[in-house]
């Protein structure tokens, strides 16, 4: 490009910039490569310059000399997205939030935090009040709050709260345009949906006010199962049982227990296994549930020993193709939404079409009052017109599939452009720097085409 980057960065001076290429490479990435589709599209792409403010101010600084330049501005908080959410497609500058980082209050039911938190530092101090946060990534002790925000769904605690995009997930945001002259804006209410889940195409997220849960003292509990299906229902009842207060509801079809090498003493050979987060006073009724559906309670691990090895949910949402694509690297996965049904007809289906070839995985949340499972189901990866077949029996049978093997945003989750997204991309990023061509909405309103 035409800019001469060791100047711009030292125009930004006193903010850290990073210009050592291997660095500029490193923080150019996520966790794409879970994809084979996206390895092949995003691996030679690489940012000109990183640079890492440490204040509101600094941001609106850095947003100011790249509209002078014209500058592409990719945002990242701790690079954890599966989907290149944060790759820069057109070089420029990655703007690494991670030290925008303190805990401004917190009340009950509510904080307020800056964009680069992790999301674990966030619950050490609202704890101390008897808060935490609603729901958490699996990737919740690297993971930023404004990255979770900006390209993230749900987690563990969404079996109570729901997901991310869900109203009242998500109280108010604090924004920096690029505009010739970079405002801050605050959007709350339904405003916050204009930038919620939208990659950091239309605005840097600065500060946010997060609502909280009561923090209970959580219990880790494994369930083995002779049958799948037998685990799935259970959880199903699980989720139901609104007596028992939860935090995370995940079943595993066997052969996927067999890589989470770390828990292979609780997880008996050939059988379905349930992870579960309950709290500490629930593991009571738990045990009579479990009894009731012909589980048997394999590890239990109260909240005051949480500190001692990995914690449970580190192999559940989409840390198990972490662990499963550790032990066989061909493994990729699918995010799918199976319709709301008690009876887990289209589950028992899909798990039998398909065998071996797609592995049933399912996490169990609450959405609009109602519990269903989401799967994150393991697929041994051959072609893509494969996968794209697989995908479409999904379809075709009534579920829903939050592609993650596309980067453009509407393609993934959505599936429609969000007009108020787009619309306000174009109040705020009239030139379109912001991670150019992840948003469908705005390339095709500029003329362009999306590329994949
Ligand atoms: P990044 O990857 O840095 O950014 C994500 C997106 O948000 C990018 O588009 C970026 O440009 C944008 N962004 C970042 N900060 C801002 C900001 N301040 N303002 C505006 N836009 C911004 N996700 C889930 O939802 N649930 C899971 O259970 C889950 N499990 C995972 C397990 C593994 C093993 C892996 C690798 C990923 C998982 N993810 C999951 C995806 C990801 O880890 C989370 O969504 C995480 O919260 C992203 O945070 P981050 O700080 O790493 O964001």
């Amino acid at each position: 490009s035409a800019i001469d980057w060791d100047a711009f960065a030292k125009s930004l001076t006193p903010i850290e910039t990073i210009q050592e290429p291997s660095q500029i490479e490193k923080l150019s990435k996520d966790y794409y490569h879970f994809s084979p589709v996206l390895q092949t599209q995003l691996q030679d792409k690489v940012a000109n310059l990183v640079v890492r403010p440490r204040s509101e101010a600094e941001v609106v600084q850095v947003a100011r000399a790249c509209v002078q330049a014209k500058v592409p501005l990719t945002i990242r908080g701790a690079g954890t997205g599966n989907y290149g959410q944060c790759i820069p497609l057109a070089g420029g500058v990655v703007l690494d939030l991670t030290k925008l980082n303190a805990v401004a209050w917190v009340k009950p039911g509510l904080a307020c935090v800056q964009a680069g938190a992790k999301l674990a530092a966030i619950d050490r101090v609202t704890r101390e009040s008897g808060w935490e946060l609603r729901m958490y990534p699996s990737t919740y002790r690297t993971a930023t709050i404004g990255g979770f925000i900006g390209g993230g769904s749900g987690g563990i605690g969404s079996i109570t709260f729901g997901q991310l995009r869900d109203r009242g997930n998500l109280q108010a945001v604090r924004v920096v345009t690029l505009e010739d002259q970079p405002r801050i804006l605050e959007l709350r209410g339904d405003n916050v949906q204009q930038v919620n889940h939208a990659y950091g195409t239309n605005g840097i997220i600065t500060s946010l006010e997060i609502p909280l849960g009561p923090a209970y003292p959580w219990s880790e509990v494994i369930v083995s199962f002779e049958q799948f299906m037998q685990a799935a229902r259970f959880g199903q009842a699980l989720g139901d049982a609104d007596g028992i207060v939860k935090k995370l509801i995940s079943v595993h079809a066997w052969p996927i227990p067999s890589y989470f090498t770390a828990l292979a003493p609780y997880l008996p050979e050939n059988k379905a296994a349930a992870l579960l987060m309950v709290a500490d006073s629930c593991v009571e009724p738990l045990t009579a549930l479990v009894q009731a559906w012909g589980g048997t309670i394999t590890y239990t691990k109260a909240a005051q020993d949480a500190a001692k090895g990995t914690p449970l949910m580190e192999f559940t949402w989409n840390h198990t193709t972490l662990h499963a694509r550790s032990s066989d690297p061909t493994f990729t996965y699918l995010q799918t939404l199976f319709p709301y049904d008690p009876d887990l007809a289209l589950v028992e289906q899909c798990y039998r079409h398909f065998g071996d070839e797609v592995m049933m995985h399912l996490e169990f949340l609450r959405t609009e009052g109602r519990v269903m499972p989401a799967a994150l189901q393991l697929v041994r990866y051959s072609t893509a017109a494969r996968l794209n077949q697989i995908i479409q029996y999904h379809e075709d049978q009534g579920a829903f599939i939050a592609n993650p093997h596309t980067y453009i945003l509407e393609d993934g989750g959505r599936k429609t452009i969000d007009t108020a997204q787009v619309a306000f991309k174009t109040k705020v990023d009239p030139y379109g720097l912001l991670n150019p061509g992840k948003m469908r909405g705005w390339l095709e309103r500029s003329g362009a085409e999306a590329s994949p």
